[in-house]
Order: C-alpha cells, then sequence, then structure tokens
C-alpha cells in the first residue's frame, strides 16, 4: 500500500521517524508521500526523503500560508526536482480568516506551475467545490487528487470528468461520516486513493495523535466493506491508481 498523503515531517511523527516506518512496512505500506503545505514544511521534509527508500515528496503552499514569497520560494523547490506533484493546494472557505480572492490567486498561480512542471496536483479543498472546480477546468489534462474528500457524491462527477482521482482518509472509518461513506461507495475503484493524512485525521479505532501510516489498511477494509469488494483488489487497485498518478515504481 502507498500511503499518498503524510505529513511524516510534523510532530509527533518526525520524533520517532525510524520507528513509524519500521511499523508501516509491517503493516504492508511500503511508500509515501509527504505534501508540503509551506516552504518550512518542504525543508523538513527533504532530508526525510533522502534518508528513506519510498517515501515520496509534494510540495505546494496550502491556503493557509498563500503569499507571493511563498510561491517564490515554490519555483526554487520544483527546480531542485524530486517531486511527484504540487500540494497540497486548494481553496479552504472553512478558513474565514483567510481572503478567497487571494487562496485562488496563489491556487491558479500554482496550478501553472503543475501544468509547466507536468506534475499532478494534490488538492486541500472545503466548501469550496465550485470555484475549485471553476479553476480546474481551466487546465485541461492537468491530472490530480482531492485529497480527504469531503464533497458529495453529486459533486464529484464534475471532478471525475476532468480526470482527478479521490482520496479517502480516516474519515471513512468513522460510523458517522454517511456522506463520505456515500462518496466511498460510488466512486470507481480505478479512481480511489487511501492516505492516513496523520497526524491530523483520525479513524473510527484510533484518534488524530495516535495515527500513523501503518494505520492506513483501516481504510483500505472500510473501502472494502463500503463497497463490497475483495480487500486484496481495493489494495491492488489503490495501490496501482498512487503509482500512475505520482509515477512511482513499486
Ligand atoms: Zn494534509
Amino acid at each position: 500500500m502507498i500511503d499518498t498523503h503524510v505529513h511524516l515531517n510534523d510532530e509527533p511523527l518526525c520524533n520517532d521517524l525510524a520507528g513509524v516506518l519500521e511499523r508501516a512496512r509491517a503493516a504492508g505500506v511500503s511508500a509515501f508521500v509527504i505534501p508540503g503545505y509551506s516552504p518550512d514544511g518542504w525543508r523538513a521534509s527533504r532530508p526525510i526523503a533522502a534518508a528513506h527508500p519510498g517515501v515520496h515528496l509534494a510540495a505546494g503552499i496550502h491556503p493557509m500560508f498563500a503569499d507571493d514569497a511563498s510561491l517564490k520560494a515554490l519555483d526554487g523547490e520544483i527546480a531542485a526536482g524530486g517531486l511527484v506533484a504540487i500540494g497540497e493546494i486548494g481553496l479552504d472557505y472553512a478558513l474565514q480568516e483567510f481572503d478567497k480572492a487571494v487562496q485562488m490567486r496563489v491556487f491558479m498561480a500554482q496550478l501553472d506551475r503543475a501544468w509547466e512542471a507536468k506534475l499532478p496536483v494534490a488538492i486541500h479543498c472545503r466548501h469550496a467545490f465550485d470555484d475549485l472546480h471553476a479553476a480546474l477546468r481551466e487546465y485541461n489534462g492537468l491530472r490530480g487528487v482531492l485529497h480527504s474528500c469531503s464533497c458529495s457524491l453529486e459533486q464529484i462527477g464534475a471532478f471525475l470528468d476532468l480526470g482527478y482521482y479521490v482520496s479517502f482518509s480516516g474519515v471513512v472509518t468513522r460510523s458517522q461520516a454517511r456522506k463520505v461513506k456515500k462518496l466511498a461507495q460510488g466512486v470507481p475503484l480505478e479512481r480511489c486513493l487511501i492516505e492516513t493524512d496523520s497526524p491530523y485525521i483520525g479513524t473510527e479505532e484510533h484518534p488524530p495523535a495516535e495515527v500513523e501510516p501503518c494505520h492506513l489498511g483501516e481504510i483500505a477494509r472500510a473501502l472494502a466493506v463500503l463497497r463490497d469488494e475483495a480487500l486484496e483488489r481495493v489494495i491492488e487497485v489503490t495501490t496501482r491508481n498512487a503509482c500512475d498518478l505520482f509515477n512511482i515504481d513499486m
């Protein structure tokens, strides 16, 4: 399995990286994508990928860190090479203190860069799916994933039409998460990815601070049960999807 969104550079994971990766591998998780959300985050992640095989890097500016200095820094990060994606980038209208117009401008500037660098995008989106779709529609042929996707099954069709993948996190394991469970039942398996987003998203069994990449199997299992498919098939297809999107060899 590939944990397609895990913040290995953040506490508490970075404090016990060897243990985190060992537990993950023992649980069948052998590759990881660290999404970068700010210049400080990218800087902390580079040495982790250099020291550990199977750890891949993405770099982007999260809407919370959207400013021109970070955009300029992103050009240097892309030029340094070794990225499998631009992300996490996106729109978050739940964060009311962050201006929507600034978020959109910095998001579009990063879509431009992904397009030029021929890299896929890892997208964070909350309460902004209409604006997100309007922006992505401008970039015909750009590939990417909606990470820990929270839109409805009705909304996802327009993104599937554009070729995007949908990634499921620990939210899908929670008994209360009806909307996401419905989404997990309706998206074709060929478009599904899995991620823990640890240490930020809990599962039914583990609170966020306890979640590690080794818990990715809980998410694969939830998908298998919801879709009434064999666990092996869910693992095989989601792994292949991740390799394909991020151009990772396993
Ligand atoms: Zn994240």
